[in-house]
C-alpha cells in the first residue's frame, strides 16, 4: 500500500496534500455541493462487490443487497445495474428498488415486523421470498396471501445461536435476540409453513449480526443452519435456496474482517463437504458493500479551547452521522487538506444540543475554522439513519465515477421538513 492510501479505502486516497476520491478532489466537491456532503465512489462499491462475486464464482448464488445501509436512490441503482437483487425491511423500502430500477423477483424481505399492508404490497409486486421470522408471521402471511388468491414465497429465519462478537446491539443470532425464530422450534415452524395453504416454502435464511469481522461466528452459524436443512428435509420439507445474511464487517479503526471471497472460499467447502455446495445460495450483506465507499465532507466551524478538552465544532452532526452517538462507533477522521501547521488533540463534535452529539474523541487533527475534515467510512448506516433533529436538513449527497459527479440527492431545506405539516388553529381574532 503506497503511504497516501487510507487503510481500507480503496478509492480514497491523498495525492500530494490533496484528498481524492477517484479522480476527484474532496475540496473541490465541497466548494461545488456545500457541505455536510456525502460522497461515494462507485468504484469502490463494485470492488466491495466484485470480492463477493469472485467468492461465488461457478455457484448459483444471488447477492441481494441490504439496503437499509445506504437506500439511497442513486446508490440502489449502481447495484441494480450490476445485477444484485434486494433485501428489504419495509414496504417503503420497496418502493425505493422498484423506482431505482431494481427487479420484484430479485427482492427478499425481512424482519420481524411486517404489518398486513407490507405484505400485501409486496405479494401485488411479486417479490422473490418473504423471510418469514415467527409462527405468527406465518399465520398472518399464509392469511393475507389467500385473500389475495396468492401463495406467499416463504424461507424461515431461524436463529443459530451463536455470539457474532460484535456490539450487543447489532448482534442479531443470540437466543436472548428478537430476531428469527428459535433453533428449537425450527422444525415445527417449517412444518406448520408448509401446511398452511397461503404459503410454499423455498429456503431456509439466517443473519446473525453486524460488523463481524471474525470468521469463527460464520462457519458455526453454517453448521447449524445446514443441521437444520437436514433436519426439514428429513421431514419430507424441501428447501430450494439456503440464504446465510450479511454482516461482515469493515475496516473502521484497524479491523481485520476476513475478505468476502476468502470467507466465502471457506463456507463453500463446509457446504461441498456436506452435500449442499450445488444448492442456490443467497446473501444479504449491506455494510461491506457501501460503507467504505463513503466520506462525509463537514467544514469546521468553530475551534474551542478548553481547560480538559479541545473541541473541534463542525458543520455535521448526529443527525447526519448517528452511530457515535447510538454506539460509540469509530469513525476515522482526516484533513481533506494535509498542512505543515502542528496538530493538536480534538474532540470533534456538531452544532446539535445534546453531549452526546460527538463524531469523534482525542483525535489529532491540523485545522483551523473553514478547514474541511473527511469523515470515512460513512457509506453505511449514515445517511439511511439521518434524522431532522434540530431542524436539521438532511446533507446532500454525491456519486463519483471517475471524475464526474453527479448530485443524487439534494440537500433537505426547512420547507422540505415541514411539508406535511399543518398549524393546528386559524389566526387569533
Ligand atoms: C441488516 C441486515 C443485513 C445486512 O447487515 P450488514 O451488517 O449491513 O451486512 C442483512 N440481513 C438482515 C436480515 C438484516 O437485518
Amino acid at each position: 500500500m503506497s503511504p497516501n492510501q487510507l487503510p481500507g479505502h480503496p478509492h480514497i486516497a491523498f495525492l500530494g496534500d490533496e484528498l481524492f476520491i477517484e479522480g476527484l478532489r474532496l475540496s473541490d466537491l465541497a466548494h461545488q455541493y456545500g457541505t455536510p456532503l456525502f460522497v461515494y465512489s462507485k468504484a469502490a462499491m463494485l470492488s466491495a462487490l466484485a470480492a463477493y462475486q469472485r467468492g461465488f464464482a461457478g455457484r448459483k448464488a444471488r447477492i441481494c443487497y441490504a439496503m437499509k445501509a445506504n437506500s439511497t436512490l442513486g446508490v440502489l441503482q449502481v447495484f441494480a445495474q450490476a445485477g444484485c437483487g434486494f433485501d428489504i425491511v419495509s414496504g417503503g423500502e420497496l418502493e425505493r428498488v422498484l423506482a431505482a430500477g431494481g427487479q420484484a423477483e430479485d427482492i427478499i424481505f425481512s424482519g420481524a415486523g411486517k404489518t398486513r399492508a407490507e405484505m400485501r404490497q409486496a405479494l401485488q409486486a411479486g417479490i422473490g421470498c418473504f423471510n418469514v421470522e415467527s409462527e405468527a408471521e406465518l399465520e398472518v402471511l399464509s392469511q393475507v396471501a389467500s385473500e389475495m388468491g396468492k401463495v406467499a414465497p416463504v424461507s424461515i429465519r431461524v436463529n443459530p445461536d451463536v455470539d457474532p462478537k460484535t456490539h450487543p446491539y447489532i448482534s442479531t443470532g443470540l437466543k436472548g435476540n428478537k430476531f428469527g425464530v428459535p433453533h428449537e422450534s425450527s422444525l415445527r415452524a417449517y412444518q406448520r409453513a408448509a401446511s398452511l395453504p397461503g404459503l410454499k416454502v423455498k429456503g431456509i435464511d439466517c443473519h446473525i449480526g453486524s460488523q463481524i469481522t471474525e470468521e469463527a461466528p460464520y462457519l458455526d452459524a453454517m453448521d447449524r443452519v445446514l443441521d437444520m436443512v437436514e433436519a426439514v428435509e428429513a421431514a419430507g420439507i424441501m428447501l430450494e435456496h439456503i440464504d446465510f445474511g450479511g454482516g461482515l464487517g469493515i475496516d473502521y479503526q484497524g479491523d481485520q474482517p476476513p475478505a468476502a471471497d476468502a470467507l466465502w472460499a471457506k463456507l463453500l467447502a463446509k457446504l461441498d463437504a456436506r452435500g449442499f455446495g450445488q444448492r442456490m445460495l443467497m446473501i444479504e450483506p449491506g455494510r461491506s458493500l457501501v460503507g467504505n465507499a463513503g466520506v462525509c465532507v463537514t467544514e469546521v466551524l468553530y475551534i474551542k479551547p478548553g481547560e480538559q478538552k479541545n473541541f473541534c465544532i463542525v458543520d455535521a452532526a448526529m443527525n447526519d452521522l448517528p452511530r457515535p452517538a447510538m454506539y460509540q462507533a469509530y469513525h476515522a477522521i482526516t484533513a481533506v487538506r494535509r498542512t505543515q501547521q502542528a496538530a493538536q488533540t480534538y474532540d470533534v463534535v456538531g452544532p446539535v444540543c445534546e453531549s452526546g452529539d460527538w463524531l469523534g474523541r482525542d483525535r489529532e487533527l491540523a485545522v483551523g475554522p473553514g478547514d474541511l475534515l473527511a469523515v470515512l467510512s460513512a457509506g453505511a448506516y449514515c445517511m439511511s439513519m439521518a434524522s431532522n433533529y434540530n431542524t436539521r436538513g438532511r446533507a446532500a449527497e454525491v456519486l463519483v465515477d471517475a471524475d464526474r459527479a453527479v448530485l443524487i440527492r439534494e440537500r433537505e431545506t426547512a420547507a422540505d421538513q415541514m411539508r406535511g405539516e399543518r398549524l393546528a388553529f386559524g389566526p387569533r381574532t
